[in-house]
């Protein structure tokens, strides 16, 4: 299920961000930080990071039966995700307040991400299974992916002097202060 909310042109063309980013995406697509199986205890990423402080697993608010955390492995800046903390992977199995949840924490996603960034369009989605293109199928998570005309960001000059982790602290710091 993607639902583009707003008119895209594509990617745009690569600049140093993206080619920053790059090589972080190819270790996910290897593997890297994948969990081993479909159970909560088989290296769930997403039962683990609430279990951290908001820095360290770079989450960005907490409600109290979803969290909205900053994609380590973005398809582009601010590249957020809202993931209920009980360890699911059908959307047909979420609980009634779960779904107003996570649908609220989207939009305050959405108002955080044109406050912080002034982000001009969002593709807000989930991918639900390994054929649908899931990362991690064990675990819903709703992407919410922010876009700017020709995907410029709001980070394009940090981005070339910064290294990823800095650069994602200050996002995730960005939007924290963001989140109404
Ligand atoms: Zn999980």
């Amino acid at each position: 299920m993607l639902l583009v909310m707003h008119d895209q042109a594509g990617a745009g063309d690569p600049d140093n961000f993206q080619r920053l980013w790059t090589p972080h995406r190819m270790a996910y697509i290897k593997g890297e930080n994948k969990p081993t199986g479909t159970g909560p205890e088989d290296g769930c990423p997403f039962d683990a990071i609430p279990k951290m402080t908001d820095e360290e697993g770079l989450i960005v608010a907490r409600g109290n039966t979803v969290y909205a955390v900053l994609n380590l492995y973005p398809y582009n800046s601010g590249h957020l995700m809202v993931v209920p903390y009980r360890h699911v992977s059908d959307y047909a199995e979420l609980e009634a307040a779960e779904l107003v949840e996570l649908g609220e924490f989207t939009q305050r996603a959405l108002l955080a991400l044109r406050k912080a960034s002034g982000a001009q369009g969002f593709n807000v989605g989930m991918n639900l299974g390994h054929v649908a293109g899931a990362g991690i199928a064990a675990h819903l998570h709703q992407h919410v992916v922010p876009r700017w005309g020709g995907d410029t960001n709001f980070m394009p000059v940090v981005a070339q002097t910064k290294v990823l982790p800095q650069l994602l602290r200050d996002t995730r710091q960005l939007l924290a202060d963001a989140w109404g």
